[in-house]
């Protein structure tokens, strides 16, 4: 299916003598030539070779990126390069030292170029790191080509070296104006890093958009995921943030890269996507919905954060971590919009979007603030100090997270929805997010980036009104959201679920508040969130729970005993705390009724025109 691609180019360059010209000054231009060969795919080993400019030094310093863009972390991709070796290019052996844990210095003996080989080891499955196996490869560039230091702005060309079984390689990267198959040119090392390759059979299917090719590329559809459904929806997706826009950001192809590995995950890019899912994903309904929510958030970063960007993501230091403020937008609105787009495309029902079904989708607005609100995080960390920690509390979680952070994600995402209703309050109606968004893209997108303050004025701008205290509120400040404005403006109410807190006994059905796991049949606390009762009873992550009031209970007995107490019981847990036998003294909570969103039966006509405006197409 590739080749559909270089025909296209060639017959783009032959319309376009341009376009030709500045192909043909890209290919004499200096570059790093890389050849990827996998002679053991089996193994989980690539075999990487980079051929560098030198530029007449006695010695050139080659780096690996510690984090690539999007994902938070420092990975140390380096750990995963071994078998170093440089020569000049009659192949005599060149000293090399290893300068930094992610650098290696080549003496070049006056070398014009030298040729630095090493093998990678690609068996982490994420859309962020590398997987080699012999039915298929996804490389992402941060984990697999070291670069030149201070090089960063040279062409990078790739030629990937296929396994006689495998007849693709599928990337956004540009074709290199050659037309060979496999390979391609990257005018620089962003665009290098910014384009992962998938590389085997996968399943290809195509709609054009603008005339634009965009691809959905399964790996692993297995006759169980439904490739021409999935991709006929997400061409709905696009059309809409199209509508939503004005227009599509890029020029080439949109490649969504959609491993069917059972795993989950999506990293966004300039002009593709890679997502990882569950083969089964398209055969329910909620799978499928959660699925399509995915693909919905990493294609609206084609705009929000890979062109419209915080000022602090770009140029990107690869070596360092690079903290902003500002994920809450960068990340938040963009799963505003990724959940709104399902309703606005009407791939998702009104009650499905709300979320008044039961139980309520984590992509829902009952789901985000069932989500939020049962964080007690929430109260501790702000959204701008969750956006700059990312890299130590989000990508880090352990099992305090959620008594002591909060997710830019989630609560960024109902932000974005009571901004939007503040928007349209403020205007009657005439303005939304979406005008606010427009104009960040057409103030901001591109070289400049955003700072989150000018991100705040302009959002003002546009309501025509302050928004100082909104933000210091919600943004700046740790607390609770309040969801009254919002909830009035499109005519939704809070519905208690109060069947579940009673155990027909008539008192209110007890709660320790704790989660747990079953470990080898013992009953194990995994989290013990703040303001429960187990909480102020002293119970701990990793005690084992044995008995209620000395009666031994068993792992898979636990929540049906705990049925025959009532909220506000006292009782006795006998735990084990690294194999101590210890009792605590419990006095048991009450089980939270429950509730879910859902539009007022009574809803007036304004505030249905309201829902509509917001939901309609
Ligand atoms: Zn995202």
């Amino acid at each position: 299916m590739c080749r559909v691609f270089i025909g296209l180019t060639l017959l783009a360059m032959l319309i376009k003598p341009a376009m030709l010209e500045a192909q043909n000054a890209a290919a004499s231009a200096p570059s790093i030539r890389y050849t990827v060969r996998f002679p053991d795919p089996a193994s989980h080993y690539a075999s990487v070779e980079a051929v560098v400019p030198a530029g007449g030094r006695s010695s050139v310093e080659l780096f690996m990126a510690v984090w690539t863009p999007g994902s938070y972390l420092v990975r140390e991709f380096a750990r995963n390069v071994e078998g170093v070796r440089a020569t000049d290019a009659a192949g005599h052996p060149l000293a090399v030292e290893k300068s930094r844990k992610n650098r290696w210095r080549v003496e070049t003996g006056g070398a014009a170029e030298i040729h630095f080989s090493y093998r990678l080891y690609c068996r982490e499955m994420s859309v962020r790191t590398n997987w080699v196996e012999d039915k298929f490869a996804l490389l992402n560039g941060a984990a697999t080509f070291v670069s030149l230091v201070g090089g960063l702005k040279l062409q990078h060309d790739v030629r990937l070296e296929l396994p006689a079984a495998w007849k693709s390689s599928i990337t956004a990267m540009p074709d290199a104006p050659d037309g060979a198959a496999h390979h391609y040119l990257a005018p620089d090392y962003d665009t290098l890093v910014d384009s992962p390759i998938l590389l085997g059979n996968p399943a290809v299917h195509r709609f054009d958009v603008d005339g634009i090719p965009h691809l959905l590329v399964d790996e692993g559809e297995a006759g169980v995921f439904d490739g021409a459904r999935a991709a006929a929806d997400v061409e709905k997706l696009v059309r809409a943030y199209r509508q939503m826009w004005g227009a599509l950001p890029y020029s080439g192809r949109y490649v969504f890269l959609n491993l069917l590995v059972e795993t989950g995950g999506g990293l966004e890019h300039r002009n593709s996507v890679c997502m990882m899912a569950s083969r089964f994903a398209t055969r329910t309904r909620r799978a499928y919905l959660s699925w399509l929510d995915l693909a919905s958030h990493e294609y609206f970063h084609a705009w929000n954060i890979k062109r419209l960007r915080p000022v602090e993501l770009g140029p990107f230091d690869y070596e360092n971590e690079t903290p902003t403020r500002s994920l809450w937008i960068a990340e938040g609105f963009t799963d505003y919009y990724g959940s709104l787009a399902l309703r606005r495309t009407g791939l998702a029902s009104e009650a499905e979007y709300v979320g008044s079904e039961t139980p309520p989708a984590a992509w829902s607005l009952s789901g985000m603030i069932g989500t939020v609100q049962s964080a007690p995080g929430r109260l501790e960390q702000s959204l701008e100090e969750a956006s700059y920690d990312a890299w130590i509390k989000f990508y880090r979680p352990d099992e305090n997270s959620a008594n002591s952070s909060i997710s830019y994600y989630t609560k960024g995402a109902l932000v974005g929805w009571l901004l939007d209703a503040r928007v349209r309050k403020a205007t009657a109606g005439k303005k939304s997010l979406d005008d606010v968004m427009r104009l960040a893209f057409a103030r901001f997108s591109g070289e400049r980036g955003f700072t989150t303050e000018a991100f705040k004025q302009l959002a003002a701008e546009v309501a025509g009104v302050p928004l100082g205290e909104f933000f210091r509120q919600n943004v700046e400040a740790a607390g609770e959201l309040d969801y009254n404005e919002a909830l009035d403006w499109f005519g939704l109410r809070f519905r208690p679920a109060a069947a579940a807190a009673s155990n027909g006994n008539g008192g209110k059905k007890a709660n320790l508040g704790i989660l747990t796991k079953v470990d080898s049949g013992r009953l194990v606390v995994t989290r013990v969130p703040r303001a429960t009762a187990a909480f102020a009873a002293g119970l701990a992550v990793d005690d084992e729970i044995v008995a209620i009031d000395d009666f031994r209970v068993r792992a898979e007995q636990f929540a049906q005993r705990l049925e025959n107490y009532h909220a506000g019981d006292k009782v006795t847990l006998l735990v084990a705390r690294r194999d101590q036998m210890m009792r605590l003294n419990v006095t048991l909570g009450e089980e939270a009724g429950g509730w879910q969103l859902e539009v007022r039966p009574d809803a007036s006509a304004e505030q249905k025109k309201r829902l509509e405006a917001w939901t309609g197409k």
